[in-house]
């Protein structure tokens, strides 16, 4: 069994790993080793693979022993700082004598062009044409964020309806003339990035009404005006109208289209 944990941590290493891990962001994720010292110069020494999903919280290492006290403090705070942070994906963490070496192990693109040729296809469909590339894509999907984001890139490129969303979002984005980079959430206007999210979540669910998945576009419904309309503190006042519109319009699609199935069921 793997050692999983979460992210609750009042370790002491916690911040001075955070603090450098900030420092060097982009040596870390272009995958060279951040070398990290920590005094004193003792405790458990080892190294493992950790597994960080910020999405979740939770980190999973490929620690076998029976005795999760023997793990080193180190490197279950480097994990931490990890998650907290945002990174994601699987970290090569060493500990000897007090200095921890952190080193990214995914560094290629984590997107498959076929996902990316499906969403495309899925989109034109209904009359959208995407313009993304596969780079843009895993830039846009592994980039800064400013809100707690619930949904990771594997949960996304497992769900037919999330990466229409998510291309179509990108594609949104470049049509308002942004170039997509990591920090493309981040440095954009919030008016700016809601306007490219409520365009992405109208296609997803036309996507989903095409293709007669009511009970997606259902949750989805159930999600857009429960995490964003109603408990949402980054959206602006001013799309709010624009948010309310989609719950209406949709509602009111769905509620037609599953009463006509239910009479055609009779
Ligand atoms: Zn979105």
């Amino acid at each position: 069994m793997p050692y999983t944990f979460g992210c609750r941590s009042k370790s002491r290493f916690v911040p001075p790993i955070t603090k450098t891990l900030n420092l060097q962001k982009d040596y870390l994720l272009s995958g060279k080793p951040v070398v990290i010292k920590l005094l004193p110069e003792e405790g458990y020494a080892g190294q493992y693979e950790c597994s960080v999903n910020p999405g979740t919280f939770l980190i999973t290492v490929n620690y076998n022993d029976e005795d999760e006290s023997k793990f080193p403090a180190r490197i279950k705070a480097a994990c931490i700082a990890l998650c907290k942070e945002g990174f994601r994906g699987t970290f090569k963490i060493s500990c000897i004598a007090g200095q921890i070496v952190i080193q990214r192990l995914e560094t290629k693109p984590l997107i498959v062009d076929e996902e990316l040729a499906k969403a495309r296809i899925s989109l034109s469909k209904i009359g959208y044409e995407a313009d993304v590339s596969a780079q843009e894509f895993n830039d846009y999907m592994t980039g800064d964020i400013f809100s707690e984001d619930k949904t990771t890139l594997q949960d996304v490129l497992g769900s037919e309806f999330l990466m229409v969303h998510e291309v179509a979002e990108v594609s949104e984005l470049k049509k308002m003339g942004k170039v997509i980079t990591k920090r493309v959430i981040v440095d954009s206007p919030k008016n700016v990035i809601y306007t490219a999210h409520f365009k992405a979540m109208e296609l997803e669910l036309d996507c989903a009404l095409q293709k007669k998945d009511y009970s997606w576009a259902e949750t989805r419904l159930r999600q857009h005006k429960s995490s964003v309309l109603d408990n949402d503190p980054n959206l602006p006042e001013g799309l709010r109208p624009r948010g309310n519109a989609i719950c209406e319009k949709f509602c009111k699609l769905l509620e037609a289209r599953t009463r006509c199935l239910f009479v055609s069921k009779k």
